[in-house]
């Protein structure tokens, strides 16, 4: 049985938006809320493995791009391909930052920092959303 998605995300409407997914679920991807700090269950997590988009099953963020940013949520120094997100400005709270959407649906997942002085490949803080995402563990036997 293929999985009862559609093809095209764009496709879909709040309302169907609305019943595939939890109202906090919702709230975050598709409205762009923030969860709060801290309370994400992937802000420390140090499991191998994929990190999926919770909203159609993109592959987003592999664990070994995350890092431990001290910030609150889940911090990735880069997409697990430069293909699977999109950046676009977001204006909102009065200052210039880099949003960061799912490239398949659309949905919102977090925010992109540059230049903090982190020590990783980048420089670059991928700030997501535990809610926005789905762990795929990695298993040995493969
Ligand atoms: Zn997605």
């Amino acid at each position: 049985m293929n999985h009862p998605l559609p093809d095209d995300f764009s496709q879909l409407t709040d309302q169907q938006w609305a019943e595939r997914l939890s109202a906090e679920e919702f709230r975050v991807l598709r409205q762009a809320g923030t969860e709060a700090p801290g309370t994400g269950e992937y802000t420390d997590t140090d499991t191998q493995g994929v990190y999926s988009c919770r909203a159609c099953g993109a592959e987003l963020f592999r664990s070994d791009t995350k890092f431990h940013s001290g910030c609150g949520w889940p911090s990735f120094f880069s997409p697990a391909d430069s293909d699977a997100v999109v950046l676009r400005p977001d204006h909102s709270l009065g200052r210039t930052r880099t949003e960061v959407i799912c490239a398949n649906c659309h949905s919102h997942l977090g925010h992109v920092f540059s230049g903090e002085g982190f020590d990783t490949p980048t420089d670059q803080r991928y700030c997501i959303n535990s809610i926005c995402l789905d762990l795929h563990p990695t298993t040995d036997d493969a």
